[in-house]
């Protein structure tokens, strides 16, 4: 096989072909700056809140309350950073989880280091946050929850509605950084009593560099940008229009295809899941079983390095992942990991692979066949899986 079978979509996903069509006239023919006069310019500005109009029916918001940024990253330090200084007088304590993206934790680091204090909820064996936990978490100078909605490693879906339901019982603020599910489950923002929600383009088949952050009417959170007028004075800055086209475009068409798409990928994941299980012994499934995003499958091998593997798969022309591509790098295994209770060395043995609409069954085929082979070679050049054979012949 020579063509390269690309399961890291958890990472970045491919620009839809109709997606970079609806975004290339707004580079070379509707260049103008939405903030001009002239009708050259301004009908951009109509084009920008028609895609505001797509993302805000999708959660079941307003158009005027999504705010477009340049990503998950930003919307996530945006709804942080900004909430913490309008509430501080209120209080400063903020509550999230262990298995947040880093775009979450260092911010959170960043605000104790001014001040705030943060508590980082563990979650439970298949990573989801544990209800009473984060109610007895709770203090009178609480003033934000935030719980990402689908954890971009193991693919767990928090119990939003119920931890939205918690925040409001207690007149707490709630974010969730919905990067990974925005476009792949349905989202009810008043179902789920969410405040403030982030999405990033580039993980739902948009361009990269452009994400939105949903802030509800009424919530006190300033500017993050600060500059021009644009986004109601919320967020500074000459509009992303061809990135904005493609985001609203991206969402419109993850939206028309949600139900079809989650079908075939549950169905492909769990065929991958269930081979891997079935045919390489001492293989664990990490996340939940159930409640996990469509398109994740999360294993860990044991007595292998997950790097080795990552190497020998790029070989095959398999592209997966063994944690979050920004921890790779690093030699301490994923936080995620760790907080789901993965000893060091069973959480060093994983690998992600996160499938698109796109793959079939041969492929799959192909890559539990080329798994097989790599798992079983890395094994067998393991002392400890020498040493753990002994033990187990006698
Ligand atoms: C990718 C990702 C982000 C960051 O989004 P960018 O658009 O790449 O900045 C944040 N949170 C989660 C859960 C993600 O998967």
């Amino acid at each position: 096989m020579n063509k390269v079978i690309y399961l890291d979509n958890a990472a970045t996903t491919k620009t839809a072909p109709e997606v970079v069509e609806a975004m290339l006239p707004y580079f070379t023919e509707y260049y103008g700056n939405p903030s001009s006069v002239y009708s050259f310019a301004s009908g951009n500005k109509e084009k920008i809140n028609e895609q505001r109009e797509r993302i805000a029916e999708m959660l079941g918001a307003a158009p005027n309350e999504i705010y477009f940024t340049a990503g998950g990253s930003e919307s996530d330090n945006w709804a942080l950073k900004a909430t913490a200084e309008a509430y501080a007088e209120k209080g400063k304590h903020i509550i999230t989880t262990k298995i947040e993206h880093h775009a979450i934790l260092h911010t959170g680091e960043y605000l104790q280091k001014r001040g705030y204090e943060v508590t980082y909820l563990d979650v439970d064996e298949n990573g989801l946050v544990k209800l009473d936990e984060l109610e007895a978490a709770i203090r009178p100078d609480t003033i934000l929850i935030s719980v990402m909605f689908a954890n971009n490693e193991i693919g767990t879906i928090e119990p939003i509605k119920e931890i939205g339901a918690i925040a409001k019982k207690h007149g707490l603020l709630f974010h969730t950084d919905a990067v990974q599910a925005f476009g792949q489950v349905p989202i009810d923002v008043n179902e789920c009593q969410i405040d403030m929600l982030s999405a990033s383009g580039h993980k739902l088949n948009g361009p990269k560099g452009i994400g939105f952050l949903y802030i509800r009417k009424g919530v006190k959170i300033r500017s993050f940008i600060h500059g021009g007028a644009q986004e109601r004075k919320r967020r500074a800055g000459t509009e992303n229009v061809p990135g904005i086209i493609g985001l609203g475009t991206a969402a419109a068409r993850a939206a028309a295809t949600m139900e079809e798409r989650a079908k075939k990928e549950i169905e492909m994941r769990d065929y991958l899941i269930s081979r891997v299980l079935d045919e390489i012994p001492y293989t664990k499934l990490n996340g939940h079983p159930e409640k996990r995003l469509p398109n994740n499958a999360n294993f860990s091998f044991r007595f292998i390095e997950g790097e080795s593997l990552l190497i020998r798969l790029d070989m095959a022309g398999i592209c997966g992942s063994s944690g979050s591509a920004c921890t790779s790098g690093s030699l301490d295994p994923s936080h995620v990991l760790m907080a789901i209770g993965l000893p060091h060395e069973i959480a060093h043995g994983s690998l992600r692979l996160t499938l698109n609409e796109e793959i079939t069954r041969e492929e799959i085929d192909y890559v539990v066949e080329q798994l097989k082979t790599i798992v079983s070679d890395l094994r067998n050049m393991s002392p400890l899986y020498e040493d753990f054979m002994k033990k187990q012949e006698k």
